[in-house]
């Protein structure tokens, strides 16, 4: 993984050893000796993760981390505060302003190599929610101001696995501060049943259970369903440092060593399930982004968009399939003058009606847009001629037979629908000849009178002949 680091240190022999150990771990590795330079370079360079010195003159590392995070630009960049101090208090100071870990020098080489790679390739996993979430923003759905930092902490669910009594009371004691639910399980077995159960913010993990592997039960926890995105965090002692390296690279995000320090144990928590929820904010945006982007919103059919990309699939997978297609252009008659009469609100609760009895009088598999004002198009594949008649008939009589109930003053309306039809076969066609097509037919049925059905080739449709009214699930 070829990561940027930005390494930030005031004394230059710190500097170069860091630079040295990263090299050598084939890291591409920055430098900056003080915090208005780390800034800049942060802001210039982007890099996917910092190191961050604590004990600068000037500009200390405390407020460098805090800059980083609150900045939208830059908040999902991790940020790993290096430092002699030993305090507690320091150590929680530099988790609430931002830092994803915070470690002592001298450095443990192994716990810092694991540190980097695993919040480098947390990043990454960031970053491609941050591209959607992107693509979003210009569609102007998603607040850009937001970051991990401002989602709240309080009010998760919690799983602690640890089968020793007083450790789990100690830890379910502090975290109450944070108005968690916490739920405790003394093995894997149990563990297993509750996460089937419930669904957890963050799952805490003992390494030193009894006659079991922690680090086996994190690699379970990951590979499952339900807890793979569940944020994970070891506890283990000074000299489990490799097992937790380990669980590091097979993706647990955080650990703590024994004696647990209460303030620390809060700090972490809340930087875990800031970023989860955080996470879980940028997913459900993108979705919605993405449903607004295929559909209409007022009908909630698809749009043109939707249906040009699918209409291509189908033409490309007919010429092999070797099997008919019809397209059918459906454009309401004289709308104009029901919103005109009745106001567009009207207007509207007639689009949605319409859009419904569609809906209504197709198969699940046929595909039904809007993709202009009051234009729809509706794709029914493999089917055969005489059904396709049938079909644009029956969805002709849905419209122009039941009055539509807008809420009008005058009381529901009569509206008449034209459509216009093409039968594809399976040679070459382009979406854009192939709606022409069916254009053309439309046309043909608003001059020859509308409420009428026009098909390329065959002309007006005699209502007569395609009366017979089967049910919209049989062929
Ligand atoms: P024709 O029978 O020839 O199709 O006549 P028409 O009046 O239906 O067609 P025209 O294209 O002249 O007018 C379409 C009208 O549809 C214009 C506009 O008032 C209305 N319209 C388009 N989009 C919307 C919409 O989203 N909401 C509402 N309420 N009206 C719409
Ligand atoms: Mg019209
Ligand atoms: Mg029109």
């Amino acid at each position: 993984m070829s990561a940027r680091v930005l390494v930030v240190d005031d004394i230059l022999p710190n500097v170069k050893l860091l630079e040295a150990k990263l090299s050598s771990e084939y890291y591409e590795v920055l430098t900056a000796m003080n915090g208005e330079e780390a800034l800049r370079k942060v802001a210039e360079e982007s890099p996917d993760i910092v190191l961050l010195d604590v004990m600068m003159p000037g500009m200390d590392g405390f407020e460098v981390c805090v800059k980083i995070k609150e900045n939208a630009e830059s908040a999902h960049i991790p940020v790993v505060m290096v430092t002699a101090l030993t305090d507690v208090q320091d150590k929680v100071r530099g988790l609430e302003s931002g830092a994803d870990d915070f470690l002592s020098k001298p450095i443990n080489d192994t716990a810092l190599m694991a540190r980097v790679r695993s919040l480098v390739r947390l990043k990454m996993s960031t970053d491609e929610w941050r591209i959607r979430e992107n693509t979003a923003n210009q569609l102007g759905v998603v607040d850009s101001s937001a970051n991990a930092m401002t989602e709240p902490s309080e009010n998760a669910h919690i799983l602690i696995i640890e089968d020793k009594d007083f450790e789990l009371r100690k830890m379910e004691e502090t975290l109450e501060t944070d108005h968690h639910t916490i739920m405790g399980a003394e093995n894997g077995a149990e563990a297993m049943e509750l996460v089937g159960s419930h669904d957890f913010d963050l799952v805490i993990v003992s390494l030193n259970l009894e006659g079991e592997d922690g680090l086996r039960l994190c690699s379970h926890l990951k590979s499952n369903e339900r807890t793979r995105a569940v944020p994970l965090v070891m506890i283990g002692g000074e000299d489990d440092m490799d097992r937790i390296a380990h669980g590091l690279e097979i993706g647990a995000h955080d650990y703590l060593l024994r004696p647990i320090e209460r303030s620390e144990l809060l700090a972490r928590t809340r930087t875990q399930i800031r970023r989860k929820r955080f996470q879980e904010r940028l997913r459900a945006t993108y979705e919605i982004s993405l449903s607004m982007a295929l559909t209409d919103s007022l009908t909630g059919l698809y749009n043109r968009r939707y249906l040009e990309v699918h209409l291509e699939k189908l033409l490309e997978k007919n010429k092999t399939s070797k099997k008919s297609l019809a397209v059918l252009m459906i454009d309401i008659d004289h709308f104009k003058p029901v919103n005109d009469t009745h106001g567009h609100k009207a207007g509207d609760e007639a689009l949605k009606i319409f859009a419904e009895r569609l809906k209504d009088n197709l198969r699940s598999f046929d595909l039904v847009a809007r993709i202009g004002g009051e234009e729809f198009v509706a794709i029914l594949p493999d089917v055969s001629e005489r059904r396709t008649y049938m079909v644009a008939e029956r969805l002709r009589r849905a419209i122009g037979e039941t009055p539509f109930d807008v809420g009008a003053e005058a009381g529901p309306l009569t509206i008449t629908t034209s459509i216009g039809g093409t039968i594809i076969d399976f040679e070459d066609h382009t979406v854009l000849e192939v709606l022409e097509r069916a254009d053309k037919a439309l046309y043909e049925a608003k001059e020859g009178g509308r409420n009428c059905v026009v098909f390329e080739g065959v002309g007006k449709l005699n209502p007569e002949d395609h009366k017979v009214s089967e049910r919209k699930t049989v062929e």
